[in-house]
């Protein structure tokens, strides 16, 4: 009678070395920082988790949904998870006293509770818009990359300026790698780490469409800025970015993924887009922006609306193509924070001059919003966007929650 129930058993969270991009959205959405990284890993505290399943959606690869039965005194410390190179194997538990044991539906109890009552929201969704196509992940991994061949490799920038940013075009040959847009894949840079471990896997996202950088061929492109300096503006060299932009043509590359189950656009006819983007974080919204144009004429669009931060016009990566884009197709609102003469202009300011489109195009359930870029922007954009809800007399809150709800409002900051 009244045997306690055995509180030793843990359901221990962890990460798969093996998947993880490294990509730290789990580590930005644990809302208790159970989750932290070394050079090697990232790692859940077992003694800080609560199980609240906050980080397990927007993860893009799946690697965060791993969950192993541990007798509590020998859960893995983060300091054993920094040095895996892949997941233990599963243990099987000890036989316990049968007094104490727990029956089938107590020991089920005891396992589902370790969740507190954390309540945590993230700024975007967690789910595809209702009509997204289904998107495949983690074909090629880790220990089964695939190899593509570099077709095409070009700046996007101007020559004179800082931002040295390339246009990368990958092909796969015979082998299948499907994707949509808003999705990414993983590189692995060649050689070791300063621990003489192989390099993990940089993320980029897509920058064509799902039908191939060229329609009908089997390729995809990648926009990439050569990384010479870290947020900090100190000198720093970017192992994949400068490998990436010093490819040349016919060089091979390794390839994992694709990545992503969320950021995804709408497939069904007559959706709206709303993309707000800095630098190379206009990736995704190029791929989408060239799939709707694929389609111009079959009556199938919605309208585009596009917000674009750059420092200058010259360092926008795709500028000319861009302004080449019939005004009716897509409404194009260029941010420029450095252009001499000009006022400094952020992608939110924008979107509060452009107030009467924005709430026009936030009030039809076929809208739905992309934001891509800089972190920095993420707090910014959601404020700009409450303000013009309000001005409009609506709740931003009730709406905010909507977007949510139906995967129509999506972020990919880094
Ligand atoms: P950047 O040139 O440093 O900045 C682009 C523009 O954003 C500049 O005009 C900058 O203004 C402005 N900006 C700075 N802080 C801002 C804020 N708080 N709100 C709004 N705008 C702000 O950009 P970047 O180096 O290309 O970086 C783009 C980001 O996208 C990177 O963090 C990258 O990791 C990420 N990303 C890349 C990919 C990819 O596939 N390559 C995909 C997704 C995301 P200032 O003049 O003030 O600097």
């Amino acid at each position: 009678m009244n045997a306690p129930l055995p509180a030793q058993v843990l359901k221990q969270h962890l990460i798969d070395p093996e998947i993880c991009i490294r990509c730290n959205t789990c580590e930005e959405t644990c809302p208790v920082d159970a989750i932290t990284h070394d050079s090697n890993n990232y790692v859940v505290d077992p003694d800080i988790c609560n199980g609240c399943m906050a980080c397990v959606p927007p993860c893009p690869t799946g690697s965060i949904d791993n969950w192993r039965l541990m007798v509590r005194s020998e859960a893995y410390s983060v300091q054993e998870q920094f040095g895996w190179e892949e997941l233990p194997k599963e243990k099987a538990l000890p036989v316990v006293d049968d007094a104490a044991a727990p029956s089938s539906d107590e020991a089920s109890d005891v396992l589902a509770q370790p969740a507190a009552q954390t309540t945590f929201t993230l700024p975007g969704a967690s789910v595809p818009p209702w009509s997204a196509a289904h998107p495949y992940v983690n074909l090629y991994t880790h220990k089964a990359p695939m190899t593509a061949t570099v077709v095409g490799n070009y700046r996007v920038t101007g020559a004179d300026t800082e931002s040295d940013i390339h246009h990368i075009v990958l092909d796969f040959g015979e082998l299948p790698f499907p994707v949509l847009e808003g999705q990414s894949i993983g590189i692995l840079p060649p050689g070791v780490d300063a621990q003489g471990r192989p390099h993990h896997a940089r993320q980029y996202s897509l920058a064509s469409p799902r039908d191939g950088e060229r329609a009908g061929y089997n390729n995809l492109s990648l926009t990439v800025k050569r990384v010479t300096e870290d947020h900090g503006g100190v000198a720093a060299h970017g192992v994949c970015s400068n490998y990436l932009c010093d490819l040349a043509k016919n060089d091979t590359v390794q390839v994992i993924g694709p990545f992503g189950h969320t950021f995804l656009m709408p497939n069904h006819p007559r959706a709206n887009l709303i993309m707000i983007c800095t630098g190379t974080g206009s990736a995704p919204m190029r791929a989408m922006t060239e799939r709707y144009r694929r389609r111009i004429d079959t009556g199938e669009n919605g309208k585009l609306m596009l917000f674009f931060g750059a420092r200058t016009e010259r360092e926008l990566p795709y500028f000319g193509p861009l302004m080449k884009l019939p005004r009716d197709f897509i409404d194009i609102n260029l941010a420029l924070s450095r252009e001499p003469g000009q006022p400094k202009r952020y992608v939110q300011d924008l979107i509060r001059d452009r107030a009467g489109q924005v709430r026009e195009l936030l009030a039809d359930r076929n809208t739905c919003i992309y934001v891509c870029g800089l972190k920095g922007m993420e707090v910014g954009v959601l404020d700009a966007l409450r303000d013009v809800t309000m001005q409009g007399g609506q709740d931003w809150s009730i709406l905010h929650d909507m977007l949510r709800r139906e995967g129509r409002l999506h972020f990919e900051t880094y």
